[in-house]
């Protein structure tokens, strides 16, 4: 039974994530998802909210589940046996980053492999960075995230009446 973590922020998740979500039965017999507590970037999602939406969007998912974890990845991944990292890759921009973080974690933890893998094409220019830009300027993202993760957004980010907007 080889078990895998993918972790993330997860502000907020989207079907690029679910796509490798999926994609992860290639490498594991098991997933956890990892939800880093305090992600460099501000979250616009607290802890909990990030944690229901990945749980609804993962729901029935047999070999999935979501915990939260803070610090050392390599850590977290020791607490839930898993000697699978997964991370997903969507273009050269992503490579730098992840490339010294898979060699930092390696270091810390030998036994870890981090293993990449590359999104189906459509969602190879989605970033939860990208989509959260988008609903604050009233645009439509509707087929890139889950419809309840798309009604959080619009909660969230656009709590502004346009009138208003522009003052
Ligand atoms: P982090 O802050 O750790 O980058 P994210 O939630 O932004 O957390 O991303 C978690 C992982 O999922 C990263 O490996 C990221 O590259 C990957 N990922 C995010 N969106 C996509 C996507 N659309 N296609 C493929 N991988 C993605």
């Amino acid at each position: 039974m080889r078990t895998a973590v993918y972790p993330g922020s997860f502000d907020p998740i989207t079907l690029g994530h679910l796509d490798i979500i999926h994609r992860s039965r290639a490498v594991a017999d098991r997933l956890i998802i990892g939800i880093l507590a305090n992600p460099r970037k501000d979250p616009t999602f607290s802890l909990e909210e990030r944690v229901q939406q990945v749980r609804k969007s993962v729901a029935g998912m047999k070999h999935v589940r979501v915990q939260t974890f803070d610090g050392l990845l390599v850590n977290f991944a020791k607490h839930v046996s898993a000697d699978v990292i997964v991370r997903g890759l969507r273009a050269m921009s992503d490579f730098e980053f992840e490339f010294q973080m898979s060699l930092m974690n390696r270091r810390l933890r030998p036994e870890s492999e981090t293993v990449f893998l590359i999104s189906a094409e459509p969602w190879t220019y989605l970033s939860s960075s990208a989509i959260k830009e988008i609903v604050r300027f009233g645009g439509s993202v509707r087929g890139l995230v889950p419809p309840h993760v798309e009604e959080d957004l619009r909660r969230k980010l656009r709590l502004v009446p346009d009138s208003l907007r522009s003052i």
